[in-house]
């Protein structure tokens, strides 16, 4: 038997070959293997020339300037560090956010509650989305971050950020949004958008696994407390000797995104289509989320009358997700489509797949495949 098909990119993405061999050029005693901090020799001034060459990649797909860019290890510490940086800079405050967030920013938010700051937790509407006039419904006297993903990570939907940012600005309120789905897919200029702090990470878009960074706005400055304490690196907001070969491959990564941006999405987006079409054979199946924009890769489809443990079991010739990857350890129905209104038990019966940059025609005709033979014996079987 052949290896299943991977429709998991949302959960992480292999890393693109071109970002392999520049990695691995930045590793071996005949690479770029410094510390780039070292300032006595030519070894650590062609590491952090490295580093600081990533920074600006980094920062032009974001259209940033390289010094609002600091390096974290991935999303997760980068939501941690905004919602909380944020928090101790300011001393304090109310913070709203949204119920089907990463359990990134949803666990710090929890955190914050604990040390006793007031989280809204705003609500989307049965399309996946987050109102902006929600948004401005939960704002306080006392309210200082706003935190929206810019795409959720279940149902790719995409929420309008511009016109939440807008709204924070007016308010004098800070705006941060989790980009790590739609960061190189979906454009996201940091000086056309009303935005403050910006998570992203590499390995969604074919970088490595443990790399990413927050965009935090120098103008007007936005002030982050440090939450790993050291050697003052990345001006003093993360400390820890910089991952050299983990850096060069998220800005790559992220110039090879940005090269076909376009292009890839279109090929990503028809082939998911396809998928759908072809799944959309089957009585009982919805798309959740589906009349809304969403990320080009992402279908997260509701089969009734069919567990979805039992699904994702029998479905071998794909491999998938359901809800989440973070949370589909638990038995228990996705908070994100619950959140949505979606029922237990079609929550249950609710599958991501996401197609990605490997995914082949052939790849989409053997999922449908799988996918149809094993809905129709299951539901044969009830
Ligand atoms: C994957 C993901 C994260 C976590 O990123 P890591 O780099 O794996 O820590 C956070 N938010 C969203 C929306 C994600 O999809």
């Amino acid at each position: 038997m052949s290896q299943a098909v991977y429709l998991d990119y949302a959960a992480t993405t292999p890393v693109d070959p071109a970002v392999v061999e520049a990695m691995v050029r930045h590793l071996g005693p005949e690479g770029t293997f410094a510390n780039p901090a070292s300032r006595s020799h030519l070894y650590g001034w062609l590491a952090e020339e490295a580093v600081e060459n990533a920074r600006r990649q980094v920062a032009d797909v974001l259209n940033a300037d390289p010094r609002e860019i600091v390096w974290t290890s991935g999303a997760t510490e980068a939501n941690n560090l905004a919602l909380k940086g944020v928090l101790e800079a300011r001393g304090g405050g109310h913070v709203i956010t949204s119920a089907i967030e990463h359990k990134a920013v949803l666990d710090a938010c929890k955190w914050l509650e604990q040390q006793g700051h007031a989280v809204t937790y705003l609500m989307p509407a049965e399309d996946g989305r987050i109102s902006p006039e929600s948004v401005k419904g939960a704002l306080r006297e006392d309210t200082v971050l706003v935190s929206v993903m810019h795409a959720n990570n279940e149902t790719g939907v995409i929420n309008d950020i511009e016109a939440i940012g807008a709204l924070c600005r007016d308010n004098g309120v800070l705006f941060h949004t989790d980009a790590a789905q739609s960061v190189g897919k979906l454009a996201l200029d940091v000086q056309a958008m009303p935005v403050d702090l910006v998570s992203v990470c590499a390995h969604k878009v074919y970088g490595p696994k443990g790399i990413g960074a927050l965009y935090v706005r120098r103008a007007p400055d936005v002030k982050v407390a440090s939450q790993i304490h050291g050697g003052g690196h990345e001006r003093g907001m993360r400390s820890g000797t910089l991952p050299t070969h983990q850096i060069v491959g998220m800005g790559e990564a992220f110039v090879l995104a940005t090269a076909n941006r376009d292009d890839e999405g279109a090929r990503i987006a028809a082939l998911r289509d396809r998928l759908w079409q072809g799944i959309s054979q089957l009585e009982g199946v919805s798309i959740n989320g589906g009349e809304s924009p969403r990320l080009p890769g992402h279908l997260n489809v509701a089969f009734a009358d069919v567990d979805g443990e039992m699904l994702l079991t029998a479905m071998n010739q794909v491999a998938v997700s359901s809800g989440s990857a973070c949370t589909s350890a638990s038995l228990e129905p996705s908070y994100v489509l619950k959140a949505m209104g979606v029922t237990d038990a079609l929550a249950h019966g609710s599958i991501r797949f996401s197609v990605g940059r490997f995914t082949s025609a052939d790849d989409i005709e053997r999922a449908v495949q799988n996918v149809i033979d094993v809905v129709n014996r299951l539901r044969k079987a009830n």
